[in-house]
């Protein structure tokens, strides 16, 4: 094996290879996961896992740790985040460095994932602090109203290897931030990024059992989640098949579900747009982390006015960016994630062609061979194509001509799903009237960039429930208590 078990980490304690459970690294007790590189296929190392019986151990030591974690004052949990938040920012070309290697995407959007998940755990740091309750005006003077704000439980997460580290903190901080516990279980091809935040975590100082994190059989686990009685509240981020199984299994002992599914988004190029600016935000949009996004565009409009430029720009910028291993200077995106994922996009491409689709670029599997994809635009995708329908999550996307808004509208909302939706235009009105009419959680206007710690991120339809970041991103991990007091 060439890599340095190290991963050449200037912290070398950042990796570690067991469940992270009750404060403390746990023998693993299940079958050893094997992480592979994706940008080189070579194994990267393996991590302990657990049986569905020790993940209700885990469970048990959260239920043992929350009464002393939710007592704490707001501003003591929220110093410990801040310290999390700290430590991240430290380490954040060794977490950059992990995430690329497992995961695959360039090492500078690894770091900017980085950061911006760390800037969750300052957000709700200090959100946790205003969690305010209500005192609401009685019906009768001898009564008082009052409503408090509780944290919610034990919680659970389940992540995905998308954005291995960014998911993680944005669920944690604020289950942390609200008094909740929490077991993470993330994904299996990134645990690696997933343990480093766990040790950083460690470091921090939260009190054992406040923090944990479990890999296993991810159905197995799920069903401890979703059967155990002490479990108030599920967030899961991933695909919508993964997120109605638990929803529906979490109907069981009534737990709250945050659910962040599948995208579909529609990328809008009206006939007043600035196309420098909407080929960049589309390519911006479209190519990040190889398109392996839910909020990633899916589907170009194009004015049918400038549809044949913007075509050709696009397709010109995109056939330009630069595919390889993240961990070389100047990539723009890596690998897929793994074979049956580049499977997909070949299929996709196949579906569309067949259907009478036109590749203007790109169209197959990479020269640079392994997982790699050629950036791929097609035109003339018939309407009932995958390609339009599915959530594509590759580098691959499809661009069509609308003759005017009614039209536009009628298309970017003609899906299942509601995450995100992008458009260019620089009329006022037609901003207003656009972004009231796109039936989606998200619009970005004359921006690739629709996520913050400060911004509500969720969708509406097949693509979730609940939403996470900004001072909405606590409510979830919170119940309401109304407190009568009568006889005054
Ligand atoms: P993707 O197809 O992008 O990997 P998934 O929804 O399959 O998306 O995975 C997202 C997360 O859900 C991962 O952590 C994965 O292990 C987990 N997962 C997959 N299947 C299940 C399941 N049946 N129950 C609970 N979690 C699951």
């Amino acid at each position: 094996m060439s890599a340095p078990r190290s991963f050449g980490l200037r912290d070398a304690d950042l990796l570690r290879h067991q469940p992270y459970i009750n404060g403390a690294w746990a023998s693993g007790d299940g079958i050893p996961l094997e992480v592979t590189n994706p940008a080189t296929g070579e194994i990267l190392g393996s991590v302990e896992t657990i049986t569905p019986e020790s993940v209700a151990h885990a469970v048990a030591a959260a239920e043992v740790a929350f009464p002393a974690w939710r007592a704490r004052p707001a501003q003591e949990r929220g110093a410990l985040l801040e310290k999390w938040h700290d430590l991240i920012l430290q380490h954040a070309d060794d977490l950059a460095r992990i995430m690329t290697l497992e995961q695959g995407k360039p090492l500078d959007e690894a770091r900017g994932e980085v950061q911006s998940g760390a800037a969750f755990a300052k957000w709700f740091a200090e959100e946790g602090q205003r969690v305010y309750g209500e005192i609401v005006p009685s019906p009768a003077n001898d009564r008082r109203l009052l409503v408090f704000r509780e944290a919610v439980g034990v919680c659970a997460a389940i992540t995905p290897w998308n954005f291995p580290s960014s998911m993680i903190v944005r669920k944690a901080a604020p289950a942390l931030a609200a008094g909740c516990p929490l077991i993470l279980k993330p994904a299996e091809t990134t645990p690696f990024s997933a343990l480093a935040l766990a040790e950083l975590a460690r470091r921090a100082g939260f009190p054992p059992g406040v923090f944990n994190v479990v890999l296993g059989d991810p159905a197995k686990i799920g069903k401890v989640f979703t059967g155990h009685p002490a479990i108030r509240k599920i967030s899961f981020t991933g695909s919508t098949r993964v997120g109605r199984l638990l929803l529906a299994e979490a109907a069981q002992q009534v737990q709250k579900v945050t659910l962040e599914l599948g995208g579909n988004a529609p990328f809008i190029v009206f006939e007043d747009a600035d196309l420098d600016a909407a080929v960049a935000g589309a390519i911006a949009a479209k190519f990040r982390n190889a398109g392996q996004v839910c909020v990633a565009v899916n589907r170009i409009l194009a004015h049918a006015s400038l549809f044949d430029r913007f075509v050709e720009r696009f397709a010109a910028a995109a056939a330009a960016l630069k595919v390889g291993n993240g961990l070389e200077a100047d990539v723009r995106f890596g690998p897929l994630i793994t074979q049956p994922s580049l499977d997909r996009i070949t299929a996709l491409v196949a579906d569309a062609v067949a259907g009478g689709a036109r590749i203007v670029t790109g169209g197959k599997p990479h020269a640079l061979g392994g997982l790699f994809y050629e950036p791929t635009v097609l035109t003339h995708a018939a309407p009932d194509a995958r390609v339009l329908r599915e959530e594509i999550f590759g580098p691959l996307v499809t661009i069509q001509p609308f003759a005017d808004d009614a039209e536009a509208i009628r298309i970017a909302n003609d899906t299942e799903y509601g995450l995100a939706s992008y458009f260019y235009t620089r009329d006022l009105g037609r901003l207003f009237r656009i972004s009231g009419a796109l039936q989606f959680g998200m619009v970005a206007v004359n921006t690739p960039v629709i996520a913050s710690a400060a911004s509500p991120f969720g969708g509406i339809k097949a693509s979730g429930l609940g939403r996470e970041g900004s001072r909405h991103g606590i409510l979830d991990y919170l119940e309401l208590k109304t407190v009568w007091v009568a006889g005054l």
